[in-house]
């Protein structure tokens, strides 16, 4: 296992220049409650900052914020200047990225060069898409048979207050898949940032406010899920909640949105499956399987966890993931040469290494992997190398159930008929991969699997322009495509009559 070492530490402004408080109204603001909670580096398992423990009461100011600024002078916005606006903020999220992405390195671990490279893509890409958006939002003339004398159209009206609620594992890119909608739509937004990773999202409400969004429009709450996130689901004045994490609590939003029938969609986990077929181009098909499970240390919703190889390349292909996998750079996530950062807490890598010794238990064998980094210089953070899982039964726990860490199931299969019914006895249904060179197999397979995307010769690449999200367990709504904006609308039609 390589580790990274020997990098020169930096400290962005905002950890000593900024409050780290609940951001209302475009203004900082202790929590009412004056409670705060550390925010911990993952790396090294040290205090980066203290930050405002948000509950019910602050939710409360923070939604009547927003209601205010959605019926006052956003309201005034016309689709030009909102899409003016999101230009700016994207011009301002790229001038500012080295800041934005380091935050987010510290928090959660993700090494800086890969966000520095894939999520600033990501991030600009989408801000410009929803500006594109703005101004393409129409309703439609509808010829009606009612009378001859009288017409239709629709208006695409904001549905309003919007509740955002998002994980830790990409925290700037989560809050920006939420934010882009409501600002292009003229929604306004409660952001409630996952308590592992809230200080990109706060630099970004500055820079929302600066960008000529006005004050309110975009509110964040730091805090915890049973507190803080409970309260903006169940809120009464808060018109549709946007949740990304996990389906357990994605279950819990639902039924703390029925008090006033909150308009919800979800993007949720996953055991997505990942099929290799012996005719792949295999070079290809080890990095794209490998990095499709281990990339962000395994805590990406979509991951290929489900490994199914055509069982005549099985032992072959495997070992070959497995070394994939060992000679990955796994390091603090500010170090340049780092490829594998750390889980993003203490609890997560328990949680994950319990996975781990129930594989053991029921039988399964690691390749790879599997124990706790504990060698200088990463003995204090939380480090475990891509671990790959033999011998595994498709009824074993870590078969069936979301691990989120860098844990890959290899499972060999022999015919289509087969790894077709075996790839979709699973309750999620959020990412799949084939990996071949047959075109009918990529038809057959592209067509049966049940998931929200398949990615054919490649994994989890993603487009501001393609839609990304669920079936099943996974959750439903799409975020990305021209169809995101229609969950932050209401469509009202209007009868004239002109006799
Ligand atoms: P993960 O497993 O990725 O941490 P979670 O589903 O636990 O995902 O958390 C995702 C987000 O949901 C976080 O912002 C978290 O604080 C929030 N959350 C957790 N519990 C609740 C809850 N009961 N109601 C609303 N939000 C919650």
């Amino acid at each position: 296992m390589n580790i990274a070492s020997d990098f020169k530490v930096q400290r962005p402004a905002f950890l000593s220049e900024h409050p780290k408080e609940l951001f209302i109204d475009g203004k900082w603001t202790p929590a009412i409650s004056g409670e705060t909670f550390e925010t911990i580096n993952p790396s090294n398992g040290q205090v980066l900052a203290r930050i405002a423990a948000g509950a019910a009461p602050d939710v409360a100011m923070a939604a009547s914020a927003a209601r205010r600024a959605f019926e006052g002078p956003w309201s005034h916005f016309t689709p030009y200047e909102r899409q003016a606006c999101i230009l700016k903020l994207a011009d301002l999220v790229d001038r500012h990225f080295d800041e934005l992405s380091l935050l987010d390195s510290l928090e959660m671990g993700a090494p800086l060069s890969r966000l520095r490279a894939n999520s600033h893509k990501r991030a600009i890409g989408r801000l410009r898409f929803y500006a594109g958006l703005a101004t393409a939002i129409h309703g439609q003339t509808i010829e009606n048979s009612a009378s001859r004398e009288m017409f239709t159209y629709t208006a695409r009206e904001p549905i309003g207050v919007v509740g955002a609620i998002i994980p830790w594992n990409a925290p700037l890119t989560s809050a920006i898949w939420k934010i882009g909608p409501a600002l292009a739509t003229g929604c306004t937004v409660v952001l409630k940032p996952a308590e592992q990773a809230s200080l990109s999202c706060l630099r970004l409400a500055e820079l929302i406010i600066e960008a000529g969004v006005p004050s309110g429009v975009v509110n964040v709450i730091t805090g915890f899920g049973e507190s803080a996130g409970a309260a903006l689901a169940q809120h009464a004045d808060v018109d549709k909640i946007a949740f990304t994490g996990s389906h357990f609590v994605g279950q819990k939003i639902i039924q703390a949105s029925a008090g006033n029938l909150k308009r919800v969609t979800l993007e949720l986990g996953g055991k997505s499956p990942d099929i290799v077929f012996a005719d792949a181009d295999l070079d290809k098909a080890v990095m794209g399987a490998a990095m499709g499970v281990f990339g962000n240390t395994g805590q990406v919703c979509c991951a290929g966890t489900r490994l199914f190889v055509e069982r005549s390349i099985y032992d072959e292909f495997i070992a070959r993931v497995a070394k994939f996998g060992s000679d990955l750079v796994v390091g603090d996530g500010l170090d340049p040469k780092t490829q594998i950062g750390p889980v993003v807490s203490k609890e997560q890598l328990d949680r994950i290494l319990s996975y781990i010794q129930i594989g053991l238990d029921e039988g399964a064998t690691t390749l790879s992997g599997g124990k706790r980094m504990l060698d200088a210089p990463l003995a204090n953070g939380y480090f475990l190398p891509p671990t790959v899982f033999g011998s595994v039964k498709d009824d074993m726990r870590i078969v069936r159930e979301e691990i989120f860490g860098p844990v890959v199931c290899a499972i060999p299969f022999d015919t289509m008929d087969e790894v077709e019914r075996r790839a979709n006895a699973t309750p999620f249904g959020l990412g799949s991969g084939i990996w071949t060179r047959d075109v009918k197999k990529v038809h057959r397979l592209a067509k049966s699997i049940k998931a929200g995307s398949v990615w054919v010769n490649c994994y989890n690449v993603m487009d501001p322009a393609v839609p990304f999200g669920g079936n099943k367990l996974s959750g439903y709504g799409r975020e990305g495509g021209v169809e995101h904006v229609d969950d932050y609308l209401n469509t009202k039609s209007v009868w004239i009559n002109y006799n």
